[in-house]
């Protein structure tokens, strides 16, 4: 039973365009809702959480990660994009037993809560049988995370450029595990999308999202796979609706990020992963020019690291990057610098609320939205002396400063400590689980392991 709690004395970033900051402020939290924000007063009847030191601000929403592969963390941070469709997808993902994903998203779960994300998108597409998706829909419940468990298909339906149909096991999903729309997890779809599966497939992926009445979440516009006019092909069917989040979009054409804009979709972008990778340009200029909801997300654990101080990091210089390069070619220098750490944070916010379809709920402290909430220490070497809060926490914040973290109203992790949760088992459960996968899948040492390029392209 959720609490009331009163954080008091914090910097409060609200991500709330009408409320603002505090510069010393209090969030009252009452029975997993925020009933107050600001300078609250005293005799408030309520368990008083010290935000002395500490920055407050809504937790942070990562809009699209493959939990699943947590369990075989960093294999391909020297892969390109062609290795890792070889190697994780080839090779890895179908040596899966329902026991690793239930390993690997317990893992990738609490790993995300310890980093102050306290929503994520979770693209799950190595569902092989039912009882791997079960096992992955477990670990989520049991970690406390808020969830968008997006059902994205097996391992072979992703071999592109697939043409098996769609199993429909996510309509069982969908009355076994969501009986309702309104809990702390909920359902998505995950397709193929029309880079990674024919037509005619596509056509019925997205149709199964209508038949159940769920959000839509496809990767459009990545690298060379995403320059042939995806988004206008979904326009042209139909397929681009309010409901619909475009993960990456790099390579799509300017007329795509118009339907995107006009249709009310959102955007995700994985920015360390996509400049590792060469997806392409990073989106996040061109969907702010036209006011298109976009936010961060890590993508694949495989390579880069799962915290969202790191992905705004990413977003903010790789995007800078980008326009100071052009301007240097031109012999310009740019000014103002296009993108704001104000910008990116909102984007791992406020906007990754509105991607993953909870903006009535979460994304920012706003009095009757459910409390998310973290705290982040600033009484440490790296942000004393406190200057500018929000420059403090894109640059210097890291998951170890992330001190409190409520979800729905209940304390997760307090006094930098996850709750209820036993580091040395879960991994030993994570540990055990990669030992077996690499045995099944012939992996001597996945450290050394250097994948072949993938040929079907
Ligand atoms: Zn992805």
């Amino acid at each position: 039973m959720a609490k009331r709690y009163l954080i008091r004395g914090a910097r409060v970033l609200t991500q709330d365009a009408e409320l603002g900051d505090f510069d010393r402020g209090d969030v009252l939290v009452n029975d997993g809702a925020i009933e107050a924000v600001g300078h609250l007063g005293e005799g408030i009847d309520a368990e008083v959480i010290d935000g002395t030191d500490r920055i407050a601000l809504p937790g942070f929403v990562d809009t699209h990660r493959h939990s699943w592969q947590s369990l075989i963390r960093h294999v391909s941070t020297d892969w390109t994009l062609s290795q890792y469709f070889s190697g994780v997808r080839g090779v890895l993902g179908k040596a899966y037993e329902p026991e690793d994903m239930y390993a690997a998203n317990l893992i990738a779960m609490l790993d995300a809560l310890d980093s102050g994300i306290t929503t994520l998108v979770d693209w799950s597409h190595n569902n092989n049988t039912p009882e791997h998706a079960d096992a992955a829909i477990q670990a989520v419940v049991e970690s406390g995370i808020r969830c968008v468990w997006g059902y994205g298909n097996s391992n072979d339906e992703w071999l592109p450029i697939s043409s098996i149909p769609q199993s429909r096991d996510v309509v069982r999903i969908a009355e076994q595990w969501f009986p309702t729309k309104d809990d702390r997890v909920t359902l998505a779809l995950a397709p193929r999308g029309p880079q990674f599966a024919t037509e005619e497939v596509t056509l019925q992926d997205f149709a199964l999202a209508k038949e159940l009445g769920i959000p839509v979440t496809v990767h459009t516009g990545d690298g060379v796979w995403g320059k042939g006019l995806p988004v206008r092909w979904m326009a042209e069917h139909g397929l681009t609706d309010e409901h619909t989040t475009y993960v990456h979009c790099c390579a799509l054409a300017d007329e795509e990020f118009d339907i995107i804009a006009a249709t009310g979709g959102a955007i995700s972008c994985a920015p360390e992963l996509e400049m590792h990778m060469g997806h392409g340009k990073l989106a996040a200029l061109r969907g702010h020019a036209r006011d298109i909801p976009t936010s961060i997300s890590i993508d694949v654990c495989t390579s880069v690291g799962g915290d969202m101080f790191s992905a705004m990091r990413a977003l903010l210089a790789g995007s800078r990057y980008l326009v100071n390069l052009a301007a240097l070619e031109r012999d310009e220098v740019v000014d103002p610098l296009p993108l704001t750490a104000r910008d990116v944070l909102r984007d791992a916010t406020r906007a990754g609320a509105r991607a993953a379809w909870l903006a009535d709920k979460v994304g920012s402290l706003t009095p009757g939205k459910r409390a998310d909430v973290i705290l982040v220490r600033t009484d440490t070497w790296g942000m004393q002396p406190l200057n500018y809060p929000v420059g403090a926490i894109v640059e210097s914040g890291h998951p170890m400063l992330v001190d409190l973290v409520m979800v729905d109203g209940e304390v997760v992790k307090r006094d930098g400590q996850l709750v209820g949760h036993d580091f040395a088992r879960v991994r030993q459960l994570a540990e055990t689980a990669r030992d077996a996968l690499m045995q099944r899948a012939g992996v001597a040492d996945p450290g050394l392991w250097q994948p072949a390029v993938y040929e079907n392209r």
